[in-house]
């Protein structure tokens, strides 16, 4: 009886054994029922040619990773999480069309718009956007005339490998319509909005893996993750290496051009379509890199440009502060270089530059100066005119470019000065707000006639709202006159080696307020 009893027991046994040794088979087997999709990433990406003195960066090398990575796994999707049009030095020249060809031959696959995409205006954008062999995305901005994307782009796009699909969408930053110039038709819509409406759509069709191509501030990146369910974040704008995560979704952003790739895989279950998994790493781009071949076209057809800019000029014993923020507030050294370089070149009494014309943004480091260092402080082309004006209108003109000091973060029209030593007090009257004045050690003596070296942009345009200077009596025209980036370059070539520091000639009263906070 009990060996009777025993048998089935037995049997039992041993039909569960053989259903869990399959069971855990199966299971074994699931991870080869996954799909790998690799992402390249890069973002804010402004040349072709490496940067950091050679050391860094450059598409060329990118390209040769990219090969190796796609051996490996091939089924890779290339991103470019936008900024890539301006501003550049090169785009001084070719408005972006030089990225746009160096990204045809880089085989990108996807990039989302960039603010920057816009600084030439949508015109410029559209023509870039038909040269481009990738597809661009940005579901968020909309074309007020056909209700659409912008530039006639997919909402989304689907991409399938090895049975798995996968779609991709791309968002902007809304305030591009301030800080660039979409002009009237473009719109901004919200991004979590936008995203919500997109991943609802994408699911809807079937498709469980979603990617969200983005150029917007971290903050808003981790609302989109949050609000939407996208599965992970390829982003860009910060210039700051970052790896963060919200809702679930991972979001990455590389440092800027393309000194770092991105992969990210994608695991993705075959039988659900869903990712499972997501591996990462973050590859440093550097001269240890060789360039890809096929990229020499690319160096031919803008070789003469890329190396008359990498021409070494002259040399820095410190650093330059060229900062938008600080050159438009107070006295810099890059500020004062470049006024003593109009006085000096036009035998002017005195010499000014608005602040706003000082580009860059940046503080350029101590040792060489490029062309390309030059071109990027002043890109404009502008002239240095020489203009005769009384002390009553130079104080007019000074006292205009504070006027705007305590209201505005960042005035355009802050005059950095030479043969000038003022004090302003921000917290005076627009008008009033010099409160000392002198030119070349003297007092200022308004019935006095005075020589003034400045931009054709300041004196003959009234640019930056300086139209007291239109009236001022012209004595070297613009037709006469150096450009400002020539005039900055031989001053550097004639010294050799510079080294300006600010010497206090231009004080400002209210500098020690506290900043706004962030906080609300
Ligand atoms: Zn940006």
């Amino acid at each position: 009886m009990r060996i009777d009893r025993v048998a089935p027991r037995r049997f039992v046994l041993t039909v569960i054994i053989v259903l869990v040794a399959v069971l855990s088979l199966s299971a074994q087997q699931k991870p080869d029922c996954t799909v790998r999709v690799t992402l390249l990433q890069v973002n804010d990406v402004y040349q072709f040619a490496p940067v950091d003195e050679g050391t860094r960066g450059g598409l060329a090398r990118l390209l040769t990773l990219k090969k190796a990575i796609q051996k490996e796994s091939p089924n890779t999707l290339f991103l470019l999480s936008g900024d890539t049009i301006s501003p550049s030095v090169e785009s001084i020249t070719y408005k972006g069309a030089q990225m746009i060809d160096a990204w045809n031959l880089a085989q990108l696959d996807y990039s989302t718009l960039g603010n920057h995409e816009f600084d030439f205006g949508p015109d410029v954008l559209r023509q870039r956007m038909q040269e481009s062999k990738f597809k661009w995305l940005a579901a968020n901005v909309i074309d007020k005339k056909t209700g659409k994307p912008f530039g006639d782009t997919q909402p989304y796009a689907v991409r399938e490998f090895d049975g798995v699909k996968v779609a991709i969408f791309g968002l902007t930053l809304e305030e591009t319509k301030i800080t660039s110039r979409p002009g009237p038709d473009v719109d901004f819509l919200n991004p979590c909005e936008t995203a919500r409406k997109m991943v609802k759509e994408i699911h809807a069709n079937g498709i469980k893996t979603v990617i969200a191509l983005t150029h917007l501030s971290m903050s808003e990146d981790k609302e989109v993750a949050r609000c939407s369910g996208v599965d992970v974040i390829i982003g860009g704008h910060e210039h700051t290496l970052l790896e963060s995560s919200s809702g679930g979704a991972p979001i990455f952003k590389m440092t800027a051009d393309a000194r770092e790739l991105g992969q990210i895989d994608l695991n993705i279950s075959k039988n659900s379509g869903a990712v499972e998994s997501i591996d990462w790493k973050i590859i440093p781009v550097t001269n240890k890199t060789p360039d890809d071949p096929q990229f020499a076209a690319i160096n031919r057809k803008y070789g003469a440009l890329i190396k008359e800019l990498s021409r070494v000029v002259g040399r820095t014993s410190v650093d330059l502060d060229a900062r938008s923020a600080v050159g438009r507030n107070q006295e810099t050294n890059v500020g004062d270089l470049i006024a003593d370089a109009f006085r000096a070149s036009t035998r002017a009494d005195v010499g000014l530059m608005n602040g706003g014309s000082i580009r860059a943004d940046e503080i350029i480091s101590a040792g060489p100066l490029t062309r390309r260092d030059v071109l990027s402080i002043l890109p404009f082309k502008n002239k240095v005119v020489k203009v005769e004006l009384s002390g009553a209108s130079l104080r007019e003109a000074l006292e205009h470019g504070v006027a705007r000091s305590a209201e505005d973060a960042e005035p355009g029209r802050f005059p950095q000065v030479s043969g000038i030593r003022f004090t302003f007090d921000g917290r005076r009257p627009p008008g009033s707000r010099i409160v000392d004045l002198s030119i070349n050690g003297k007092p200022l003596d308004e019935k006095r006639m005075y020589t003034l070296a400045t931009s054709d942009y300041v004196a003959i345009d009234g640019g930056d709202g300086y139209a007291m200077l239109k009236t001022a009596r012209v004595l070297i025209p613009r037709e006469r006159a150096q450009f400002d980036s020539d005039v900055l370059q031989a001053a550097i070539v004639t010294k050799k080696v510079i080294a300006p520091k600010t010497d206090g000639r231009i004080k400002r009263l209210d500098q020690n307020q506290k900043p706004k906070s962030d906080c609300p």
